[in-house]
């Protein structure tokens, strides 16, 4: 039996832990200390929509000219996905618009899509959003279209603000240009479309099409073996462009259940046009195409980012796509989002099947307590080496508040289990870094080609 005084002093120490706990973790010194380290990380994020700086797309026509300024920023930011922005009334003075603007954070106030945003304000322009005033808001306008007049800014603030040091850049607008528009960028294989190509009028856009990509370098595409050989050709250019990986935003199109389906089958619809196509048919052609993805993903090392969850949620659970997983042992699958809201059964896709990764891109931004939770759990059923993060924005400002809203909620988790008495803060460190960076390191090995900013690089003169 324990001493009384021994016994009040254990039930002491309990009490003042749930008391830190009850209280927040954020006003720790473990959580502070965490949260630092963290800071320090130069990061690696796996996924933006950062353009070129002349091609950035949400600069609108105000009085001055095109530019960029608090609508931009809020346009850009996931806020207008769930709540109404008052649109930019063309070439229109600021005070016009924020007449009616002003109003609409009002129902917005506790969503991550707006809180998310709000570390940029703070940080970087010294405003508190929640308290804005008009004058406030008319001068942070300005200065934002005063930034925004060179691309030093941006530069600044990912690379130094939000210490990034490589981003993976995801244009889906251009899916098939691999250029680095940034020291800092480097490029990604989008297949969405490829995985539809039943026809060349499934395309929207050339600059998405394998039929005019084939056309530009004198191919022909008669057949499906000849739309797989171009599809190979795209998969050749991009490794020698040192493309770093795959990636599908199908689950905004249609269900993740993959059938595997045969050649033949894929070669009787292929080539018919759109409006002669019924819906099956083009199913069972996607099906075949995914599958074909999948083995060339292992063939070119490129593992393959998918997003599952948040997007048309009748049928983006990353459950349904743990057959093809199964069957694809050698391609490696990154579960995008976390696959929120379904965190736990990405956690045991991961737990189950050794050639998955959770990428909790976009998590925290769509549910800040969802991601907290999820890098809790997740750490206690998937090894610490896969699990990584990303912004996935449009502009300088909401990779910062994504970037910073990521550390704080990873920090927080981890300083949870210190101060639990789960974890040492020195393996808690640790963990903090993988997640931010080491762990893309790992996946992408081309990235340590790519890597500019640790002194190892320097030295190497690169
Ligand atoms: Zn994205």
């Amino acid at each position: 039996m324990l001493h009384p005084r021994i016994m009040l002093t254990v039930c002491g120490m309990f009490m003042l832990n749930a008391a830190l706990l009850a209280q927040d973790v954020k006003s720790t010194k473990t959580y502070q200390r965490i949260k630092g380290n963290l800071d320090a990380v130069p990061a690696i994020d796996t996924h933006e929509h950062l353009r070129a700086f002349d091609r950035l797309s949400t600069r609108v026509e105000t009085v001055d000219g095109q530019a960029m300024n608090l609508f931009s920023i809020w346009t850009g930011s996931y806020f207008p996905w769930i709540n109404p922005l008052t649109p930019w009334p063309a070439g229109a003075q600021f005070d016009v618009w924020w007449e009616s603007a002003q109003h609409d954070f009002e129902n917005a106030r506790a969503t991550s899509f707006y809180r998310s945003m709000l570390p940029a304000f703070k940080d970087l322009y010294g405003v508190d959003f929640d308290t804005i005033t008009s004058d406030q808001a008319r001068h942070l306008n300005a200065q934002i279209t005063e930034n925004y007049q060179h691309d030093e800014w941006l530069h600044d603030v990912i690379t130094n603000k939000a210490n990034i040091e490589l981003m993976l850049v995801d244009k889906y607008w251009n899916r098939l240009n691999f250029d680095r528009e940034y020291k800092f960028s480097a490029p990604v294989l989008n297949v969405t479309e490829i995985i539809q190509g039943s026809h060349a009028e499934v395309f929207k856009s050339d600059n998405d099409s394998p039929f005019a990509f084939a056309a530009n370098r004198n191919m022909t595409i008669d057949s499906l073996d000849e739309y797989l050989a171009v599809v190979e050709t795209i998969f050749q250019t991009a490794v020698a462009a040192d493309a770093i990986c795959l990636k599908s935003t199908q689950a905004y199109q249609r269900s993740l259940t993959y059938e595997q389906v045969s050649k033949e089958r894929a070669d009787e619809v292929f080539g018919k046009p759109p409006v002669a196509m019924s819906r099956s048919e083009q199913r069972d052609f996607e099906d075949f195409m995914f599958w074909h993805i999948c083995q060339l993903s292992a063939k070119y090392e490129l593992p393959f980012q998918v997003h599952t969850g948040q997007a048309r949620v009748q049928g983006s659970n990353p459950i349904l796509l743990v057959d093809v997983i199964e069957s694809n042992p050698q391609t490696k699958f990154i579960l995008f989002h976390g696959g929120y809201p379904w965190v736990g059964e990405t956690a045991v896709i991961a737990m189950r099947h050794k050639n998955v990764w959770i990428d909790s891109c976009w998590l925290p931004t769509l549910s800040y307590t969802t991601a907290k939770r999820a890098y809790g759990e997740w750490l206690e059923a998937v090894p610490s080496d896969r699990i990584l993060w990303g912004a996935d924005t449009v502009h300088a400002e909401g990779i910062y508040a994504m970037t910073e809203f990521t550390r704080r909620c990873v920090a927080e988790a981890l300083a949870e289990k210190v101060v639990r008495g789960e974890l040492l803060e020195v393996h808690a460190n640790r963990i903090g870094r993988q997640i931010m960076r080491d762990n893309a390191l790992k996946l992408f090995p081309k990235l340590n080609r790519m890597l500019w900013k640790t002194p190892e690089a320097q030295r190497r003169g690169t």
